[in-house]
């Protein structure tokens, strides 16, 4: 028998009424003291009466150290937005679907204040194998301290407050979590406070990176996160890409560098998220990263609400650029620079699009979206029309400069592909051998001969070609022996570890000396430092290209480029 308590629960006013039965243990009592801000609760299933440390009581101001119903008055202190979360996780211990779970959620103490616990809770079976015992216990995070000693940022539970204010504030946003790879080798072969003071440095380099407004957070173990808001994908990328320069290349302690390698996962927070599933997603996204794309930034795609409405949205503002006489699409030029006396060779055709709403958008977020539609075709006889006409004074001028133009599936495949090129060679006056077709990777989805009798037919025309990124996905050494390229070019995520990575060094250099053999020469794409270049001497190479010459450019400016070199 109890008394109705003020929180709707009941409490045990008066010890003998108490079945205390399996409550009433020395153990329990004994850890319960063992710290300030962690705190006990044991529930008899039987009975549902709770019994909960004492500095439990006092701090969250329960009603008494024995509760009946507690889950009723536990319950009204966790803040609405964090109750889903934690009664489903109830459910699921409940419905035997585990018998663990630990929850992050804001609890209200006794001053009504909200601070942040993580309760692991466990259910425990009587002999008859039903859920006996409910065990928790319950960190306080709110006592413990806001920053991360190693490396003096905010923790985890300062972003996921952080969060929580940009949703309130109805702001969209790009979490980045970024993680450093085996960084327990340095742990092990240099000792913990050596791998404090390297973290110490990362947390410097990346506040370097990202400017002092954006706040970066301590995550838990060597993960690092930040929000930065009114930002496109595209720049995530462009900013990983010096995050990754930067750990490599920038972080030093004691007067030795220390080479790192990172992994990263982004997602957009738009319209209703919730910090918890956010936090799942970007860990994922991490995972992804680490585990199958060499440390590339991996963007979490499930958002499915947004994705897809932003793919429709983007999807039909391409198609509407393409109608209105391709309106916001434009090339741009990343020279070709031979290794033997690092002259430009040529140039690489990238197409661009920018629009008012979707700003500059990166082909590698529209092509994939478009080349597997028909309307591709045309838009590829744009991209070759535009750049001869616009690469012509180039050639004029050089004739041996090779423009270099991509190529994908759904134009090779097309059955008007020859005559197009045929149409528009002739028709822009471009002298045919110096235009080299790089096929992209979707076009090794074709036939092998069907790939054969096309590239026979671009010869005979006397048109170039070169295999575009090998390295990723259907690349395999017969493609050197089977058909007739002038070119291979290595993929991006193949050279840019170049330096560390064993494997892809010697990788590299069976091929490069194989294509030599076979009179085709080598690209390396992604050569972004000089380091690279003369790394990459002792290969077989015969041309490079990547940021450390030039990014892709307009052509005005790859002529004043080009008339200085
Ligand atoms: P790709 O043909 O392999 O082009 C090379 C990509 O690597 C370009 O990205 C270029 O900007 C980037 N890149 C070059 N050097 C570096 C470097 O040092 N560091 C880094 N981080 N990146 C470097 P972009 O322009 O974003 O193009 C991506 C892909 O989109 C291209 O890969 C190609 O497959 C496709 N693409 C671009 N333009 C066209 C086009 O006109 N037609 C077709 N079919 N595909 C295109
Ligand atoms: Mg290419
Ligand atoms: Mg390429």
């Amino acid at each position: 028998m109890g008394v109705l308590c003020p929180y709707g629960g009941t409490m045990m006013s008066a010890k003998k009424f108490i079945d205390k039965g399996l409550l009433d243990n020395r153990i329990f009592e004994g850890l319960a003291q063992t710290s300030e801000k962690n705190y006990m609760f044991m529930c008899d299933r039987n009975t549902n009466i709770t019994r909960w440390s004492k500095s439990a009581v006092e701090y969250f101001g329960l009603p008494g150290e024995y509760i009946k119903d507690a889950e009723m008055i536990w319950g009204d202190l966790i803040h609405p937005e964090d109750r889903k979360v934690y009664y489903k996780a109830l459910d699921e211990l409940a419905e035997g679907k585990t018998d663990n779970k630990s929850i992050d959620h804001r609890i209200k103490n006794k001053n009504g204040e909200y601070v942040v616990v993580t309760c692991k809770v466990l259910m425990m079976g009587g002999s008859a194998g039903e859920p006996e015992l409910f065990i928790g216990s319950l960190e306080n995070h709110g006592i413990a301290d806001r920053f991360d000693a190693a490396t003096n940022l905010h923790n985890v539970y300062e972003f996921l407050q952080y969060v929580r204010q940009l949703r309130s504030a109805g702001s969209t946003a790009v979490e980045l979590l970024i993680g450093i790879c085996n960084f327990s080798e340095i742990n092990d072969m240099y000792g913990y406070s050596f791998g404090d003071k390297v973290l110490g440095q990362v947390a410097a380099q990346l506040k370097k990176i990202l400017g002092e407004r954006t706040e970066i957070y301590r995550m838990d173990g060597v993960k690092f996160a930040c929000c930065l808001t009114d930002v496109a994908i595209s720049y995530i990328y462009e900013l990983y890409r010096k995050i990754e320069y930067g750990m490599k290349y920038d972080v030093f302690v004691d007067g030795t560098r220390i080479p790192l390698n990172v992994a990263a996962g982004a997602i957009l927070l738009s319209g209703d998220y919730d910090e918890y599933s956010v936090q799942g997603s970007a860990r994922y996204a991490l995972e992804k990263s680490k585990n199958e794309h060499h440390g590339q930034l991996y963007v979490f795609e499930d958002n499915m609400k947004n994705t897809t409405r932003r793919r429709l949205e983007l999807m039909s503002a391409l198609r509407k650029s393409m109608l209105n006489d391709y309106d916001g699409f434009f090339m741009c030029y990343q020279p070709l620079i031979s290794s033997e006396n690092e002259q430009v060779l040529g140039a690489e055709a990238l197409l661009r699009w920018e629009s008012r709403d979707f700003g500059m958008v990166m082909p590698g977020e529209f092509i994939p979206m478009l080349e597997n539609d028909p309307s591709f075709f045309e838009l590829g006889n744009w991209i070759l029309r535009r750049s001869l006409n616009e690469s012509k004074v180039l050639v004029d001028r050089n004739p041996d400069f090779i423009l270099h133009v991509n190529i994908a599936y759904t134009q090779l495949s097309h059955p008007l592909f020859r005559e197009s090129v045929k149409g528009i060679l002739e028709e822009t006056d471009f002298p045919v051998s110096n235009l080299c077709l790089e096929l992209t990777e979707s076009c090794r989805q074709l036939e092998r001969s069907y790939l054969l009798a096309e590239i026979n037919y671009l010869k005979s025309l006397g048109i170039k070609i070169a295999i575009d990124d090998f390295g990723t996905g259907y690349s395999s050494l017969g493609l050197l022996s089977d058909l007739p390229v002038e070119t291979l070019k290595f993929d991006r995520c193949f050279t840019k570890d170049i330096m560390t990575n064993t494997a892809n060094q010697a990788i590299i250099k069976a091929i490069s000396a194989c294509a030599q053999d076979l009179h085709v020469s080598i690209c390396l794409e992604g050569i972004e430092t000089k380091d690279m270049v003369e790394f990459a001497r002792q290969f077989f190479i015969s041309c490079y290209q990547g940021y450390y010459y030039s990014k892709p450019i307009i052509m005005g400016q790859f002529l004043d480029m080009y008339l200085k070199h």
